[in-house]
């Protein structure tokens, strides 16, 4: 198995994208509150005086400015900016590891940031822009077919969600789902439907098919705001043509991960269930920060908190040792996202 439990910091590539403003943030009068210097760097509020805000959020962006440390300079693996294509970014993330998942090593990928921030539409896409899902699988179908004359690879996919502590498939809904963690083949997720798509038309319909079947609820601050992480996985079986019958079979999983949103259930008026769901997916989200915290950090040798959300039971076997993991964390370059932008900044810098 890929996996071993000493962590090396190498392994994880963090990567910015700035989406361009909506017609909202167009017409509010205000500005961009970031900057993409160059393809490795970001300032954060470039221009802290200027222009109008409204009072409550004056406040709170000062608060901010008070408590952050002096330089908003951020260096990243990657910065896009809003004249970005996904496949720029794809050829950036997923690209360079499909080699090392078709040679059996573990991957993920993250999409990480607020609601409205652009991670569907990074990881999913549209029909007419297709997300990086689309584009790992279009070029993973590629490479497999120039290895068919010496290897020999199966290909299966599944897509489930996580809401509230508890796994659902979306391909195939019928209830929860148990995970387990097997010593020699990793964490299982008992009954998970497993499929082979084989043209791309067929894996963009089943892509919307699990979306359509994603839970979304209603909430103060978004009427289209996802709740649940959505998880893509990929296995790869592969085996030497040329090797005798007990060549190894090597087998790679690479895990896309649309996160829930972000920002804080305490920005929202939720209440009761909502409330319940707001704190499951911060404890989620602030679970993976850790371990991915924990990985980044080469002087850390301790404990790896995989166990405390079912997200990081879910992805252990896809974290750490061996696997390469990549965040995305998605941005809006406005004012009005200030607090949510710096949060996220804050939690894509604390990965490296
Ligand atoms: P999230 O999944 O983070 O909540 P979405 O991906 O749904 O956010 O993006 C919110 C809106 O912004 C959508 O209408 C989406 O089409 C648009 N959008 C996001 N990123 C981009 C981009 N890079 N280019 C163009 N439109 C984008
Ligand atoms: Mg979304």
């Amino acid at each position: 198995m890929a996996n071993t439990s000493d962590a090396e910091s190498g392994n994880v590539k963090v990567i910015v994208r700035v989406r361009p403003p909506n017609d909202l943030e167009r017409n509010a009068v205000g500005r961009h509150v970031v900057e993409v210097m160059n393809e490795n760097v970001l300032v954060f509020d470039p221009k802290e005086q200027s222009s109008p805000v409204a009072l409550g959020r004056k406040r709170r962006h000062r608060d901010i400015r008070k408590r952050r440390q002096k330089d908003m300079t951020f260096a990243f693996d990657h910065v896009f900016g809003w004249d970005s294509t996904t496949e720029e970014l794809f050829e950036q993330s997923t690209k360079t590891v499909i080699e090392g998942l078709i040679g059996g090593y573990n991957c993920s990928v993250f999409a990480y940031g607020a609601t409205g921030a652009g991670k569907t539409h990074t990881m999913l896409g549209t029909e007419s822009q297709p997300g990086v899902i689309y584009h790992t699988m279009i070029h993973l179908y590629k490479h497999i077919k120039e290895l068919s004359e010496e290897k020999s690879c199966e290909i299966a996919v599944s897509y489930l969600e996580v809401y509230n502590e508890q796994i659902r498939d979306l391909l195939l809904p019928r209830g929860t789902l148990p995970i387990r963690e097997d010593p020699s083949s990793g964490v299982i997720i008992t009954g998970l439907s497993l499929h082979k798509p084989s043209t791309a038309e067929e894996l963009l319909f089943m892509l919307q098919f699990g979306n359509k079947n994603r839970t979304q609820h209603p909430t103060d601050a978004n009427a289209e705001s996802s709740r649940s992480h959505a998880v893509f996985q990929v296995f790869v079986r592969q085996k030497d043509r040329t090797a005798n019958i007990s060549a190894e079979v090597k087998v790679g999983k690479m895990c896309l991960v649309d996160l829930a949103g972000s920002e804080r259930a305490t920005v929202t008026k939720n209440r009761g269930a909502r409330l319940r769901e707001g704190a499951n997916i911060n404890r989620s989200l602030l679970a993976l920060g850790n371990v991915i915290n924990s990985l980044a950090d080469h002087k850390y040798k301790g404990h790896i908190p995989y166990r405390d959300s079912k997200l990081t039971r879910l992805l252990k076997d896809s974290l750490g040792g061996n696997c390469r993991t990549i965040m995305i964390a998605a941005v809006s370059p406005s004012h009005l996202s200030y607090e949510d932008t710096y949060n996220t900044l804050k939690y894509a810098d604390r990965a490296k």
